[in-house]
């Protein structure tokens, strides 16, 4: 590329840098999504998806782990669980070091991590043809048909799996605990937060923190690291029990692909072509709301949930971690509600920064550089 263009967007970055009052995080779960967005300017992780890290080889770990009908298999799933969480941890904050970095305990729909009902029965049926014991198998059945949903996006996910499945999220929190110990011994500075989904009353992360509480003080002792605790508001009612939600949260992060599914009740997975080309016809919405945040409806629940949080604890830090992240219009959105951060996807990262110096060019009058 030219030299000449290079300098001038250069120009351009460092002058929005100047002047916005938004950070810009990145959405990153492996180290080298972490280190690509850092070479575009992100200035921490404002949400690392743990359950992308359970897929491949582990998945079958975590199969057993949901499915264990004894402590002894539960725990033998769960040790062998928390090594790799704590290299995956520690990978992400030496790369990040010095930065903060927003970890989300597990939030994957459940039947992600359940092996499919017809393919257990068909293996039951083959067994009993041939005459084997199918004790094993119909056991197995019986259990993942007792988990099955009919929707599994509003089912047995985020802090309702940490509710239901003991020691998933306290072996998340240790592990992150754990690492953060290691970069600072090693002379690094590791700046956990860590974030539970999909709450939607302040007695879920009520729970979850005061277990993670007792963890994260017994793993970090003097090491002078410090770990916070927060949510997504991504579920409506977390929206409109902000203040409640605040007093056991130290930050809030809006999950806006999930908050707008609940709001509108779309499906994120299965309704845009389906039928938005009619509402985009009418004129209901000008582009989709899982892309542009929907200022007059979802965009409301984010004003409510950021001025009642902010009046239960004054300095709640505040993010946006949903796509809207890196969407230009958004950005501005939440410049105008006084968000402290957005996190986008790493290519993303230099258009949020752009757009969060213009919204304050535009907010504040003309710009006289
Ligand atoms: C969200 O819901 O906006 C969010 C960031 O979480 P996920 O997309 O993983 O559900
Ligand atoms: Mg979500």
């Amino acid at each position: 590329i030219d030299n000449a263009l290079v300098r001038a967007v250069h120009r351009i970055m460092t002058h929005a840098d100047g002047k916005r009052r938004l950070a810009v995080r990145t959405n990153a779960d492996t180290g080298a999504d972490a280190a690509r967005a850092r070479r575009f300017g992100a200035e921490g992780i404002g949400l690392c998806r743990t359950e992308h890290m359970f897929l491949g080889d582990r998945r079958e770990l975590v199969e057993r782990l949901i499915l264990a009908r004894a402590e002894g298999e539960r725990e033998a799933a769960l040790a062998a669980l928390l090594p790799l969480q704590r290299a995956d941890f520690e990978e992400i904050f030496r790369e990040m070091d010095g930065l903060p970095v927003t970890v989300r305990l597990i939030d994957p729909p459940l039947h992600e991590f359940l092996p499919p009902l017809e393919q257990l029965a068909v293996n039951v049926a083959v067994a009993q043809e041939r005459g084997e014991d199918v004790a094993k198998e119909e056991a197995l059945l019986a259990a993942v048909r007792r988990m099955h949903e009919e929707n599994p996006m509003l089912g047995l996910r985020g802090v309702r799996l940490g509710l239901v499945i003991p020691g998933l999220f306290a072996m998340q929190v240790r592990a992150i605990a754990e690492a953060a110990v290691t970069c600072a011994r090693a002379g690094g500075t590791a700046k956990p937060e860590i974030m539970v989904p999909l709450v939607g009353a302040v007695q879920e992360l009520e729970t979850v923190r005061a277990e993670a509480e007792k963890i994260i003080a017994e793993v970090v002792g003097d090491s002078g690291v410090e770990v916070l605790i927060g949510t997504m508001i991504e579920v409506p009612r977390a929206a409109l029990t902000a203040g409640q939600i605040a007093e056991a949260a130290e930050f809030f992060s809006f999950g806006t692909n999930d908050l707008t599914q609940m709001g509108w009740g779309f499906s994120r997975d299965d309704v845009e072509g389906a039928f938005f080309w009619r509402y985009l016809e009418l004129g209901i919405f000008g582009i989709s709301p899982f892309e542009s945040i929907d200022r007059d409806g979802v965009g409301r629940l984010v004003r409510i949930a950021a001025e009642e949080g902010r009046a239960a604890r004054p300095g709640l830090k505040l993010g946006i971690c949903g796509e809207h992240g890196g969407d230009p219009d958004s950005v501005h959105f939440f410049h105008e509600v006084g968000l402290d951060y957005v996190s986008c996807s790493p290519f993303r990262v230099p258009v949020a920064r752009l757009e969060a110096g213009r919204a304050v060019i535009e907010t504040d009058g003309s710009d006289s550089r």
